[in-house]
């Protein structure tokens, strides 16, 4: 077992025919060696194309039923919430609801913006953020701060879409611009039509265990023209056009790299083979973890589709939920004994999950006040001695120390899902056989 090669949870895959190096060697060819030019502008091209494919029964008045997005490549995903929600208007003192079951990068950027963020529970269905106790958030908000929050994060959790036309339907109601973090849910679709283009703003991450990556990326979804300019400017510390720097607001230096932009060129030539293989490996954990007491899998939930408004049928039927199962997740009852789960966190973990480039803080402690159920640590442990790399699902923001003091809206859902969630590994890299691999090791490390 010491020399199988390990599997981990989503590793970064190029094309098989090295379009990646293809671009990025023009790139040096032609010494465009920045962060502007053809492989940028072409990046953002391809991603529009494949953002404003719309499967939705909505044609416009040409009849195509497209959209008409504009895409800024950026330095980060974290760069695309913060350029969002800067462009939303949100300043010091403010308040932003954010999905509390999440990655860090949804809700840190209202930090750097001086504002608060409102974290809001989950629903069990999807994981992610629970609209009805949204409006709850917003409501109270209103009453104990007397302003509306300034903007509304949802997060697409391990690329599950959200309920999009529920939580647009409040956030209008409220006058509330929303900042869709796809960031993991990239290619997911809600009845057809691309996460990240129901909002103001969209964001997507090209990290190099995402869905595509750029090695490090990300991009910025903007309903039109207009506000892609002003994103621009913010991008590229906001100079105006003279013959010397001249600066009317505050920017950043957050755009994407040409040599960064011709990975991702040659990434969209294999993304619909990507999100192909994401969805093949999900349905394999469905069928091969179905009879096992106790172990769940987290599938998209499968509702009928919306009659076509045309009355038309099939060539307008599409999934209301269509995920891109970024990372593939399990539940584990607590009534599951796992072997060697009387041992779980007796040693300290040396490792930053994700790794900081070896950069650690010594715990003091092997536990913390909020942590996954002791089998579920074991099970990870197990996994881990078969090479095979798993991983608690995200705490959520409400429970972690930085964000002990901000307001949170919980009905318990992503705290008890924490106690007993776990990612398996997904993407281009996972073979059947390691699928089966990895199902079988989680079965023979039950008792
Ligand atoms: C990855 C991720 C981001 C953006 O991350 P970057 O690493 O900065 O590209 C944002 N939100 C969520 C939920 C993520 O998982």
């Amino acid at each position: 077992m010491a020399d199988r090669k390990r599997i981990y949870l989503c590793l970064a895959h190029m094309s098989e025919d090295g379009a990646e190096q293809k671009f990025v060697k023009e790139a040096f060819d032609t010494n465009w060696v920045v962060p502007l030019g053809p492989n940028v502008n072409g990046f953002e091209k391809d991603l529009e194309e494949f953002v404003n494919n719309s499967l939705t029964p909505n044609p416009s008045p040409k009849g195509e039923g497209n959209l008409n997005k504009r895409v800024v490549a950026l330095s980060a995903g974290t760069a695309a919430v913060h350029l969002g929600l800067l462009a939303c208007g949100v300043k010091p003192g403010d308040e932003v609801i954010v999905q509390s079951f999440t990655f860090c990068a949804s809700t840190h950027p209202v930090t750097y913006l001086g504002a608060t963020p409102v974290l809001v529970d989950s629903e069990p269905d999807t994981w992610n953020i629970d609209p009805e106790l949204m409006e709850e958030a917003i409501k109270d908000r209103k009453a104990k701060t007397g302003k509306y929050p300034a903007a509304i994060v949802p997060v697409a959790l391990y690329g599950m879409p959200y309920k999009a036309d529920r939580i647009m339907e409040i956030a209008n109601k409220y006058g509330i611009p929303v900042v869709e973090d796809a960031a993991e849910g990239f290619g997911s679709r809600y009845k057809g039509q691309v996460l990240g283009t129901f909002g103001k703003y969209g964001v997507l991450s090209f990290n190099g265990n995402k869905m595509i990556t750029t090695s490090g990326g990300g991009a910025l979804i903007t309903e039109d023209e207009d506000h892609w300019r002003e994103i621009m400017m913010y991008a590229t510390q906001y100079r105006e056009s003279y013959p010397y720097y001249q600066h009317e607001k505050i920017g950043y230096n957050y755009r994407m790299s040409n040599i960064c932009a011709g990975i991702g060129r040659g990434q969209m030539t294999v993304v619909n083979d990507h999100l192909a293989h994401h969805k093949h490996v999900q349905k394999m954990y469905e069928e091969l973890l179905a009879d096992v007491p106790g172990v769940h899998v987290h599938s998209q939930p499968s509702l009928t589709p919306d009659p076509s408004p045309k009355g038309e049928g099939s060539e307008y039927q599409v999934p209301t939920y269509d995920s891109n199962y970024w990372l593939c997740t399990i539940s584990i009852d607590e009534s599951v004994k796992v072997k060697g789960q009387e041992n779980a966190y007796k040693t300290i973990v040396t490792g930053a999950v994700g790794g900081a480039a070896g950069v650690i803080h010594a715990a003091e402690s092997a536990h913390t006040d909020c942590e996954p159920n002791a089998n579920v640590e074991a099970m990870r442990v197990a996994l881990d001695k078969a090479q095979i790399e798993a991983r608690p699902v995200w705490k959520p923001m409400h429970k972690q120390p930085c964000y002990k003091n901000v307001p949170a809206y919980v009905n318990g859902v992503s705290e008890a899902l924490f106690k007993v969630g776990m990612c398996l590994p997904a993407g281009p890299y996972v073979t059947d056989e390691d699928v089966k691999y990895i199902v079988e090791t989680i079965k023979s490390a039950i008792i």
